[in-house]
């Protein structure tokens, strides 16, 4: 069994504790990945350390430069991406054929920063006098700490570390405890690929323990956090309180809306792996179903039908299609939800129950699971329960399809399916939501786009796309007179 370690100084090194805890694959308990650093507050500090020496140097690198590594990073993910899907799909559970594509997102992130180091654009602007220059310049801003969640393992750190190494900054990744191996491959790949040591530390270990001292720390001006809005909202005070700069990315309540005049088949798919996709654990998840009346009675039967249909296994086996929950925590979570929507009148369509027999017994699996009869305002319709379960909401018109869309505290993805344009394009303006997708499910990213949510998902911050590079850099101005 492999014992890993953090990369602080420019070095792998034990932790200060010397405490580790394991990491096991989420199909199979028996399968035990390795023992990982349960850090303590004196390794962040030390990270911290190094992290404002690595700036000092990173910072003077010239920005096309700094690109031209990420390029290679790049290049290095595309050249790892089978392995890279592996680790992660033994980590966190979710098929191969989804693990590549975090590895894709991972690598299109990174050709995308490349490209954006001759882009860090300022302005040079008329100024009100003679004889003098007025401009705009964008600076690094200094150390960054990342925080990410379990459920993209890659291509979450790499939205936020390869932005934030393009502007200058110096990291600190501080992984989810279920997904550290995937993590520590991608600070190899960084290191390999030419980021000088002391730019990127690694810092593994409990949210409670490391991610708190990260937050805490004065010398850490930058945070950037994806995960619960339980969390999310503790990190939010502490950085509000002293001053930080913030992204914040949280929970989803995404909504799929199919009209009567909706193309069926394309609806069902769009649904059927939004809502079961990575067992339901995408932010970006589907989790309620919004029908009208007259598609109603006929879309849920064969959706019915698809969900019962899934294979459920080992994401390494070929011809699985929903693997595990991340972790027996996350299942009985699933399972309370389950027994509230049956207290609240909810009819249990298919699934609500452990999915076991055979190899599944080894891990956290669940059955796909759809209510339908669930009322707006009511739990099933507002939480967030982040598994496989699917809430069925039945409306009359579209009008009350986007009401009930909107009523909720959470606003990330959206999906209406329609054959009218005029509905579509006024989708895009009412739907209180980050991203709205039409005649697609609520689910997808592009690299060269921003991404993030509305109302209690975010903090009006974006991930992706030309946005996140104003997060991660200070605009300064200068005036000239000659
Ligand atoms: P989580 O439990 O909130 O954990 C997220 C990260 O925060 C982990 O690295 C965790 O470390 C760390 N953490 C825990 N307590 C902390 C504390 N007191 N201070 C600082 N950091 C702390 O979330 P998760 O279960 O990994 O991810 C699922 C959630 O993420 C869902 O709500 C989902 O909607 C959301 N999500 C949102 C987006 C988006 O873009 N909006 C994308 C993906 C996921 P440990 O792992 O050690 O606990």
């Amino acid at each position: 069994m492999t014992t890993f370690k953090n990369f602080i100084g420019g070095q792998w090194v034990a932790p200060s504790t010397d405490a580790y805890f394991d990491n096991r694959n989420p199909a199979n308990q028996d399968d035990l990945i390795g023992r990982f650093p349960a850090s303590g507050v004196a390794d962040v500090e030390a990270a911290v350390a190094s992290a404002l020496r690595g700036f000092e140097r990173w910072k003077r690198t010239p920005a096309p430069a700094r690109g031209d590594v990420l390029r290679r990073v790049g290049d290095l993910l595309a050249s790892r991406k089978e392995e890279l899907a592996d680790i992660m799909t033994r980590e966190m559970g979710k098929p191969l054929a989804e693990t590549r594509g975090d590895v894709q997102e991972g690598i299109d992130t990174a050709y995308y920063a490349a490209t954006e180091g001759r882009r860090l654009f300022g302005h040079t602007v008329p100024s009100e006098l003679a004889n003098k220059w007025a401009m705009s310049m964008r600076r690094p801003i200094g150390v960054c700490g990342l925080i990410t969640p379990f459920n993209f393992p890659l291509a979450i750190p790499t939205w936020k570390a390869f932005p934030a190494l393009l502007c200058g900054n110096s990291v600190i990744l501080k992984p989810a405890e279920d997904v550290p191996h995937t993590a520590t491959v991608l600070v190899e790949i960084l290191l390999e690929a030419g980021l000088p040591p002391e730019v990127i530390q690694l810092v593994h270990g409990m949210g409670e323990v490391v991610g708190k001292a990260l937050v805490e720390h004065p010398q850490v001006p930058v945070i950037s956090f994806t995960g619960s809005t339980e969390t999310g909202r503790f990190v939010g005070e502490t950085c509000g309180r002293m001053h930080k700069r913030l992204s914040l990315e949280m929970g989803g309540k995404n909504a799929q809306i199919v009209l009567d005049d909706a193309d069926l088949d394309l609806a069902l798919d769009g649904v059927l792996w939004g809502a079961f996709g990575t067992t339901g654990q995408r932010c970006t998840a589907t989790s309620r179903l919004i029908v009208q009346s007259g598609v109603h009675d006929a879309l849920v039967a064969r959706l019915a039908e698809r969900a019962k249909a899934l294979r459920l296994g080992d994401g390494r086996v070929a011809g699985t299609d929903v693997g595990p929950l991340v972790s027996e925590a996350a299942r009985e979570k699933v399972e309370r939800y389950i027994g509230i929507g049956k207290e609240q009148g909810a009819t249990l369509v298919c699934g609500g129950e452990r999915a076991t027999g055979g190899a599944l017994d080894k891990g956290f699996f669940f059955q796909p699971t759809i209510f339908s009869g669930v009322t707006a305002g009511s739990r099933l319709d507002q939480e967030e329960i982040f598994g496989p379960v699917l809430s069925v909401i039945r409306v009359e018109s579209v009008e009350e399809a986007f009401a009930v869309n909107n009523g909720v505290r959470y606003g990330l993805s959206s999906a209406v399916y329609t054959g009218n344009v005029n509905v579509a394009f006024r989708a895009l303006q009412d739907l209180d939501n980050g991203i709205t997708y039409i005649n697609a499910p609520t689910i997808g990213a592009e690299a060269h786009m921003p991404f993030g949510g509305v109302k209690e998902t975010g903090n009006g911050h974006r991930e992706g796309g030309w946005e996140v590079y104003e997060f991660y850099s200070e605009t300064k101005v200068g005036y000239v007179d000659y």
